[in-house]
């Protein structure tokens, strides 16, 4: 099949005059470059993808270095693994040797040698993820697709390419629920008893590995149907016994997503994910997944918070009341109670602090006190503290009001 059409229409202008220089350039250095991944799965899905992923038989690092000369990108190239990144304006390229992978263990890091275009669409997740479609000249805009990815694709299936796929690799466990719910696809009867099978698997990814599937599932459109189904699965609860994917959590993630500005929406539905730990499970989360160490904090505080709240369920707080219980909290921790807490009153506060006590700044400076008298020091410091509370709770409004008040206050008034 020729998609030569297809790829015409799909990609925009800058994207297809690329491809084509890039097809020339490795003809000329007798390389034969490929499309692979997931823009050849959504180009024949019709979802625009231009996340560009190149396959090259021959040396990737060599055509990037040619192609950067003749364009305006910026090389990242790492030798040993035989891959560049050609960084555009508002693009990024990724080019890479094909290779051949052999895993020494489950779950380890497989070991790499050069090889050919169908060496590298084997070591795979699955079939409509193993399809590429041809540069070269000669065939330029032939579908490769040794796995029946496009009669997958037609079916509304994910296939593995071999049933020692997901003990090789069991992050292809997350991966496939994630294309399953974002494409609403089903798995195939042996990959899906097979899945089932190598959950225990899970246990031989590293933190790291297993945090990087999650962060890809928070940048779908609706990471609360992956987790759902992760946790009807069992596999959440093999990565951590106390995380759930039940209508709590989709309920908050939905919130999340609809918040006129949420704080970065990714580490929001972490903070949402560990709302219901106690002290030792959320330790044992941030171990397991390594977790970074500002998320960690940030999902700790979100948990400390959560306990604080009480101080907040009453009807008439003063507004520097409210200030001071959270003034130590980011509004990342902020917003994940806002949208948790059951407590209509604690909801109002959360916003009144996050919308405006926040903001609150005392009209006069240390130096414009400085004007007025008051010497530098710890007293000029306790008055500014109390111009501050002034201003939230509007004892103050004017600057006239905070100098009188800054005056009377160090006994010059
Ligand atoms: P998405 O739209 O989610 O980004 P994608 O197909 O581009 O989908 P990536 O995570 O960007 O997915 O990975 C690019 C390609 O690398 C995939 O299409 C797949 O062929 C391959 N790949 C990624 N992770 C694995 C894995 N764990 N095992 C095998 N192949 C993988
Ligand atoms: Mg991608």
């Amino acid at each position: 099949m020729n998609l030569a059409r297809q790829i015409e229409e799909y990609l925009p202008q800058h994207l297809l005059k690329l491809v084509k220089d890039i097809s020339g350039q490795a003809a000329n250095l007798g390389q034969r470059a490929y499309l692979v991944g997931g823009l050849v799965r959504d180009l024949l899905l019709g979802y625009p993808n231009f996340d560009l992923d190149l396959v090259v038989e021959g040396d990737a690092v060599k055509l990037a270095q040619q192609v950067a000369e003749t364009s305006q990108a910026k090389l990242l190239a790492h030798h040993r693994f035989g891959t560049a990144k050609l960084r555009y304006d508002n693009f990024t390229l990724d080019l890479a040797t094909a290779r051949k992978e052999t895993y020494a263990r489950p779950g380890a890091l497989p070991a790499v040698t050069p090889g050919t275009l169908k060496d590298d669409l084997v070591r795979r997740d699955f079939s409509i993820n193993a399809m590429a479609i041809s540069l070269a000249p000669n065939d330029y805009g032939e579908l490769v697709d040794p796995y029946q990815g496009k009669n997958d694709l037609e079916h509304h299936l994910i296939r593995i390419l071999h049933p020692g796929s997901f003990t090789d690799d069991a992050t292809r466990i997350l991966r496939g629920v994630c294309y399953e719910q974002r494409f609403d696809f089903e798995f195939e009867a042996q990959t899906a008893r097979l899945l089932k099978r190598d959950i225990p698997m899970l246990d031989t990814i590293s933190g790291d590995r297993i945090r990087h599937e999650l962060e890809h599932i928070f940048e779908e459109d609706r990471p609360e149907l992956v987790i759902e189904r992760l946790g009807d699965l069992g596999v959440l609860d093999r990565i951590s016994p106390s995380l759930k994917g039940d209508g709590w959590i989709a309920e908050k993630f939905d919130e999340a997503r609809r918040l006129k500005k949420p704080a970065q929406l990714p580490s929001l539905y972490f903070c949402l994910l560990v709302y219901s730990f106690s002290k030792k499970d959320i330790e044992q989360f941030l171990a397991r997944l390594n977790i970074p160490a500002k998320l960690s904090r940030a999902m700790r505080d979100t948990l400390r918070l959560k306990t604080s709240l009480p101080l907040l369920n009453k009807p008439s707080l003063k507004p520097s009341e409210i200030y001071y219980l959270l003034r130590e909290y980011e509004p990342l921790v902020i917003q994940a109670n806002a949208l948790a807490t059951e407590s209509t009153t604690i909801h109002r506060y959360l916003q009144l602090f996050l919308t405006k006590l926040r903001y609150v700044k005392t009209s006069l400076d240390g130096d414009e006190l400085k004007k007025l008298g008051i010497s530098a020091g710890p007293k000029m410091g306790k008055v500014l503290q109390v111009l501050h509370k002034a201003k939230l709770d509007g004892e103050v409004r004017t600057r006239a009001d905070e100098e009188k008040l800054a005056l009377s206050l160090s006994g010059r008034s």
